[in-house]
């Protein structure tokens, strides 16, 4: 079998060698978490140490921070109307603003009724329309509306443009509202803190930063206080007068906001993951955007009409997508996986669906360029090997791939 290319980091990255070994040693272990015994403290205390590691990585009182099974469930643990049985709770918004670009897992309203979410669009760059957003907070402070709250994502998994976050939470706490930010694809790879953000909770998942899959946290200001379990903490911002509604309910876990005996092994994989993506999270981006650089150097030196989509934006170090007129992202994929290269179609979500991108439909791309974006994403552990092997499939494929470029078969040849 020929050697693979793994070029598909922001679908999930490969269990870091650090989390591995810390979830063998968790997975050995007996002990409740909740148990008052020394195997129960000891569980405890790994749970504890995991917890302040992935805040860390945001700079985040640890006691913010809520283990879920991933981002999509953090996601839909902080979008909620209400309290359940006190719809009207004071502080409680009855209407979710969404960038255009969200993941599924935020566009589709978390639980909000699908008519109280309304689309925030964005710049043809791929970043958020502030003044759209101004505008519309505007309105709806006229029309006497409660305040909404306001999820805009950190980095989009599909172009790794970065949001105006930080611009847009002083837009939407000047108008009383809350921000959540879907930080999914930043956490690790970018550094930035909680304060910088100025939001008011960030989704994070763990398989994207080198934890297993069916980790990740809601990372809440105020969670404690909210929980009513953290005592006096002081105003620490607008989130901790809004109760959030638990997804699950039971025996009280994290601070009873997700109730059920804790993944201790997955969630101090999670640690391990977030503890060693922080140790090297800087050089990792230089090395990964000059390798980034050179990949798209290439394809458009092989393909001059290649679109980079978002280059004009600040964007991940990692990821790049590209697209070209009269090729079907479907099939492209599929060649570079004969080729032995893993690439995907926008999201890894959408793939297979045979459907346009909605982020590159929402960045005013036409219907035939949406359906031709391919996204290669890179990871800590990609070398110019990798990127050298994109490029030569990338010159054997495009032929193919493009109708109307047959030329390049004899420039390939
Ligand atoms: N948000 C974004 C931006 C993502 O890329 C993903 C993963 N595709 C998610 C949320 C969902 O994360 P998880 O797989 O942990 O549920």
């Amino acid at each position: 079998m020929t050697e693979r290319t793994y070029l598909d980091w922001n679908a999930t990255a490969p269990l870091r060698p650090q989390a591995r070994a810390a979830m063998l040693g968790a997975l050995d272990r007996v002990g409740n978490p909740s148990s008052v015994h020394a195997e129960g403290r000891g569980a405890h205390r790994l749970l504890e140490e995991a917890r302040q590691r992935v805040a860390a990585l945001a700079a985040a009182d640890p006691r913010d921070v809520t283990f879920t099974s991933g981002a999509t469930e953090a996601n839909t643990l902080a979008l909620a109307p209400a309290r359940i049985g006190a719809p009207g709770a004071p502080g409680a918004p009855e209407r979710l603003l969404v960038s255009s670009i969200e993941h599924p897992s935020v566009h589709c309203g978390g639980r909000f009724a699908a008519a109280s979410v309304e689309e925030i669009p964005v710049t043809q760059a791929g970043q958020v329309d502030l003044a759209a957003l101004e505008r519309r907070l505007g309105e709806l402070r006229r029309e006497g509306a409660r305040p909404p709250l306001v999820s805009i994502m950190l980095a989009n998994n599909e172009t790794g443009v970065l949001q105006p976050v930080a611009a847009a939470a002083d837009l939407v706490h000047a108008a009383g509202g809350q921000l959540h930010v879907d930080a999914v694809q930043a956490f690790g790879r970018v550094a930035f803190t909680l304060a910088q953000l100025r939001a008011d909770s960030i989704a994070v998942s763990g398989h994207k930063i080198g934890g297993p899959a069916g980790t990740g946290a809601l990372i809440r200001i105020g969670a404690a206080v909210a929980a009513g379990s953290g005592g006096a903490r002081g105003a620490r911002g607008a989130t901790g007068e809004r109760p959030l509604d638990p997804l699950i309910r039971g025996g009280g876990q994290e601070r009873g906001l997700r109730a059920g005996t804790e993944n201790a092994a997955g969630i101090v994989g999670f640690g391990a993951a977030a503890s060693a993506a922080g140790e090297t999270m800087a050089a990792d981006g230089a090395r990964m955007a000059a390798l980034r650089d050179r990949l798209e150097a290439g394809l458009t030196e092989i393909t001059p009409e290649a679109i980079i989509v978002g280059a004009k934006a600040e964007r991940l170090p990692n990821t790049c997508l590209f697209a070209v007129p009269g090729m079907r992202a479907e099939t492209a994929v599929i060649a570079f996986d004969l080729e032995g290269v893993a690439v995907s179609a926008g999201a890894a979500c959408s793939s297979g669906k045979a459907q346009p991108s909605h982020v590159l439909a929402a960045m005013g791309f036409s219907p035939e360029i949406a359906r031709a974006a391919v996204r290669v994403s890179l990871g800590w552990t990609t070398t110019e090997r990798d990127v050298l092997a994109f490029l030569s499939a990338w010159k054997r494929l495009a032929h193919v791939l493009i109708k109307g470029r047959q030329d390049i078969a004899v420039a390939a040849a």
